[in-house]
């Protein structure tokens, strides 16, 4: 979120009154962004990640654990440390661009709850393998970084979510809930972000749905589980806002934990990496390819088991933000007929991708969304404006949405030197993969984002699956994979990574070869791409055999195999071919090495013999004494919990103390 606008957001309903001027402006910057940048050549392959973190306050007297809500305290400390200025780090330098310098210092920002903070590094990496290996140090110093400047009692703490977020009691300094803008029973005002751009953002998504966004999780059934469970932390009775009813009209449903502010979702933690392409092609390429991974990476990042103080019956966040964001009208969400809004919607503005975007002949017409919803008049704009049909098609779709936070003071005039209006739409439209094209008046190139990982608990394991999307996108780019499934299947795997111990018991669908078909009559032609290592899969198909059928391209698999590969050699895995990349490039014995135990932890996750963090923290509470076996997990519980992730990211398992989840190979560094 761009922070700098400062002004008068207009509150719901006046936002949507200029809702179709804020998206034709939209449509007119980014025309003018794709004149400017469609032929821009040569961009280097840089990357970035970030890592986002909460707050907490730990009382190791009393036991227990609350959520700081000193974010604006510990940017402003950040912000002024004058040896982190002199380094280059402290406060986000947008102007910096694309320029590595070797040691710049980590840049933080702020993010939607008031106990969030997040941390890039100052400048992004580069294509070299050494930068892979700086990564990990790069996160320590992050966490170091961010830890001194907090009271002693503080920690960032790499955890999705908080524990006990909505219990009513664990932030500091406290607030009571039920504040004009969320009208929340659990949480208050105060827990958002105090700039206006974040409480106007929840305010105007309540205010356009017509009550308050709701999400409800399903409970992990325990052996001394209330059952049928209802959540015994909902109030029936408040009468503060007319959104009270909510829970009265049925909002919170049996057997779910319930919750009811835009702060569930929007403050949880993850892990994004974004990198930059040489052209647009290639940008549209890598967001097409990569697109099907996302499920994947959401299964195996899982760390999401607890919500609200409750063992939830699944492993990951996303569908709470995505519920959390949900801005759809009643008419939108097709519960009632359509009279006012222009559509039928099917999926939050926060979700997964429904457009593949890249001019490739492989991309068969049958892998797009048949029902995919787009405003013709904004696509036929582009159009007109020399975009291609593809593109046009994918910003006609996130176009759908209204602006959600406009300032008056912006409506003014248009100015095509300016984003604004683009990025309004653009950066909230909370998609798994994202194309951002390049800001104007940058050097920046066409840059794809990876958004689905969960934040991790370590700082390996945050290094290891950031050098594991950066190796499988050069193995992408080097081999010219095909990972093409119909994407309406991507949204399937979204759901199915949501289960508990999806990773391990639950298939996804997933194309079968990967592998480019060569021309039989090219010599060699049985030779895999780039050198002799990549691996042998079945036969290559002669060009002139017809082409099959697409469902007959994908199947379901489990992530064991879509990583590690079939031992009867018919799916090669992600892993294999990131090593036979590794294998076609110079890479040096000691940096393979390093890479080695990155890619280990990939590979005992997928085939279960480490742990993920959802299952590891739902071991710890079920084995914790002051467990009852149902399903709520105590104050005392998370209090240990935190410590016991405090433990983790410092040790790392080298003490033995999580090996389940980390391995037991790590090497001092
Ligand atoms: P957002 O929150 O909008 O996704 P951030 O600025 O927080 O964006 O993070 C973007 C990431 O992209 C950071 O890791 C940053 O280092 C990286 N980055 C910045 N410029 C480039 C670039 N030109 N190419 C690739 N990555 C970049
Ligand atoms: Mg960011
Ligand atoms: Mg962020
Ligand atoms: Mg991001």
């Amino acid at each position: 979120y761009g922070c700098s606008a400062v002004g008068t957001p207009l509150e719901w309903p006046e936002a949507k009154k200029v809702a179709q001027h804020v998206r034709e402006w939209g449509i007119e910057q980014l025309l003018a962004i794709w004149r400017r940048a469609k032929g821009k050549e040569r961009d280097a392959l840089l990357w970035g990640d970030e890592i986002e973190y909460i707050v907490v306050a730990l009382n190791d007297e009393e036991h227990n654990v609350k959520l700081s809500l000193r974010q604006a305290d510990i940017l402003e400390a950040l912000a002024s440390d004058p040896e982190l200025l002199k380094q280059g780090g402290g406060v986000p330098d947008l102007a910096r661009g694309p320029v590595k310098s070797g040691k710049t210092a980590p840049t933080f920002h702020p993010e939607f709850g008031r106990f969030m903070l997040e941390a890039t590094p100052g400048a992004p990496w580069g294509i070299g393998f050494k930068d892979l290996l700086d990564v990990e140090q790069d996160m320590k110093w992050r966490r170091q970084i961010a830890k001194d400047h907090m009271d002693a009692d503080e920690f960032p703490i790499t955890m999705t979510t908080f524990p006990l977020l909505g219990d009513r009691k664990s932030i500091t300094p406290w607030f009571p809930p039920s504040g004009p803008r969320l009208r929340s029973q659990f949480v208050p005002d105060e827990i958002a972000n105090p700039h206006i751009r974040f409480p106007t953002l929840a305010a105007n998504i309540r205010a356009r749905r017509g009550r308050k966004v709701e999400l409800n999780v399903p409970v992990f059934h325990d052996k001394q589980t209330t059952w049928p469970f209802s959540d015994p932390t909902v109030d029936y009775n408040m009468h503060n806002w007319p959104e009270d009813d909510d829970v009265r009209n049925g909002a919170a449903k049996e057997n779910h934990i319930y919750m009811d502010a835009m702060a569930f979702g929007m403050g949880s933690c993850c892990l994004q990496i974004t990198f930059q392409a040489k052209n647009i092609d290639e940008g549209r390429k890598m967001y097409d390819q990569l697109s099907p991974l996302g499920p994947v990476l959401l299964a195996l990042t899982a760390a999401t088991p607890i919500y609200k103080g409750f063992l939830a019956d699944t492993d990951v966040r996303w569908n709470q933000i995505s519920r959390a964001v949900d801005d759809r009208t009643p008419e939108e969400l097709g519960e009632k007929p359509l009279k006012n809004d222009r559509w039928r919607i099917p999926k939050s503005r926060y979700a997964s991708n429904s457009t593949y975007i890249s001019q490739d002949p492989r991309l068969r017409p049958e892998y797009l969304d048949p029902d995919l919803v787009i405003d013709e008049k904004l696509k036929d704009r582009l159009v007109e404006g020399g975009m291609d049909d593809l593109l046009a098609t994918h910003f006609a779709h996130l176009f759908i949405r209204d602006p959600i936070v406009v300032f008056s003071e912006d409506l003014k005039e248009l100015d095509l030197d300016k984003a604004d209006h683009f990025e309004n739409l653009q950066s909230t439209n909370w998609q798994h993969m994202r194309f951002k094209p390049p800001p104007p008046g940058s050097e920046i190139g066409w840059r794809v984002e990876v958004r689905p990982m969960e934040i991790q608990i370590t700082d390996f394991e945050n290094a290891a699956f950031s050098v594991f999307v950066v190796l499988i996108t050069r193995a992408l780019l080097s081999f010219d994979l095909n990972f093409y499934i119909p994407i309406t299947r991507t949204t399937q795997n979204m759901e199915t990574a949501h289960r508990r111990d999806a990773v391990l018991n639950d298939m996804f669908y997933f194309r079968k070869d990967p592998l480019p078909k060569r021309p039989s009559k090219t010599n060699g032609a049985s030779n895999p791409p780039s050198g002799s290592s990549t691996p042998r899969m079945h036969p290559i198909i002669p060009p002139d055999s017809p082409v099959g059928s697409v469902e007959d391209e994908y199947e379901l698999m489990t992530v064991d195999e879509i990583i590690n590969g079939r031992a009867d050699g018919t799916f090669p895995g992600l892993i294999p071919l990131v090593e036979s990349y590794l294998d076609s490039v110079n890479v040096d014995v000691e940096t393979r090495c390093e890479l080695a135990q990155y890619l280990a932890l990939i590979r005992g996750r997928a085939n279960g013999s480490l742990w993920t963090a959802a299952k590891w923290i739902r071991y710890f509470v079920r084995e914790h004494k002051g467990y009852n076996f149902d399903s709520v997990v105590s104050d005392g519980i998370v209090y240990d919990l935190v410590k016991a992730a405090e433990r983790l990211t410092v040790n790392e398992g080298r003490d033995g103390f999580g090996k389940e989840m980390l391995g037991e190979c790590r090497q001092r560094r």
